[in-house]
């Protein structure tokens, strides 16, 4: 049996990188239905018409459904989670994973800079789970997108490896204030990985390569991470196969984190 075989999630962020390989994986895994966010529609009608068309395990329909929305906006998610009840009823997984990276460093910080990514890293994470809770029940599990960078100490990245460590935090934290209700709370730690969030970006892609580069020398498999390789290990997690695993960080990193 598939190991998500009828369970409903949803995945904020999922237009793009590892919320959409995620997406793609829980539908190769049978996820009943899996409900995409993001801020782009454009990009969100492409994601679910392209889900919707692979067809992995032969029966996959319309199970990946869109609804446009900004984490940082309670408004939006009001209306993701009430569209939600209203076609299904209840959520199994839910995976906060809606987040950017900025670097700045001590002494250019802007109100702007923090302000953007406490807005979406942290409030959006706590506002779409806390949402998310009436619906979840037993066997439910939430991950959190952390970051190795919330455990390092990178120059120029303090706000964003502060966004991240406030979320590694939430996963020890909420795990223990849903005791006893039979919901897991996990985070994932990943190292670099080659998604859209760096190739896409503004930043010269000669910066972005040598970036790459530096990774891959500091990690022990010598290279750099794929999203469909995260999104396997949220899909463990998401999966009752992983039913001993709470308020726990999973870095996906290719060891990183022991350098
Ligand atoms: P990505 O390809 O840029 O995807 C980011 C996703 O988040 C997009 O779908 C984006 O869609 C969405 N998003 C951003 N702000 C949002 C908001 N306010 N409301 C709703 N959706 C929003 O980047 P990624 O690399 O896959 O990143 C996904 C997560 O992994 C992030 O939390 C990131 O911090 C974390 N992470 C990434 C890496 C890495 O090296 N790639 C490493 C560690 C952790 P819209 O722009 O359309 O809203």
């Amino acid at each position: 049996m598939p190991r998500l075989e009828g369970k409903i999630a949803v995945i904020t962020g999922a237009n793009s990188g590892i919320g959409l390989a995620t997406a793609e994986t829980f539908l190769a895994e049978g996820a009943a239905r899996v409900y995409l966010t993001g801020r782009r529609k454009t990009q969100l009608d492409e994601a679910v018409a392209t889900l919707n068309v692979l067809d992995p395990t032969g029966s996959r329909g319309a199970r990946a459904v869109g609804v446009q929305g900004d984490v940082t906006n309670p408004v939006d998610l009001d209306r993701l989670y009430e569209q939600v009840k209203a076609e299904v009823g209840r959520i199994d997984v839910v995976f906060a994973n809606a987040g950017y990276a900025a670097p700045s460093g001590l002494g250019g910080l802007t109100e702007e800079h923090i302000d953007g990514l406490l807005n979406t890293n942290v409030k959006g994470v706590i506002w779409t789970v806390q949402k998310a809770l009436p619906l979840i029940g037993d066997g439910g599990s939430i991950i959190l997108s952390s970051s190795i960078v919330g455990t390092k100490g990178f120059d120029g990245w303090s706000i964003y490896s502060a966004t991240k460590a406030a979320v590694r935090s939430f996963a020890r934290t909420w795990a223990a204030d849903l005791k006893g209700k039979n919901i897991r709370v996990n985070a994932i730690s990943p190292g670099v990985i080659q998604t859209p969030a760096w190739t896409e970006s503004d930043l010269p892609e000669g910066q972005v390569n040598g970036f790459f580069d530096f990774a891959a020398s500091i990690t022990p498999l010598g290279r750099i991470g794929r999203e469909e390789e995260v999104a396997k290990v949220v899909a463990f997690l998401a999966s009752d196969d992983s039913s001993f695993v709470n308020g726990s960080e999973v870095f996906v990193d290719g060891g990183i984190a022991q350098v």
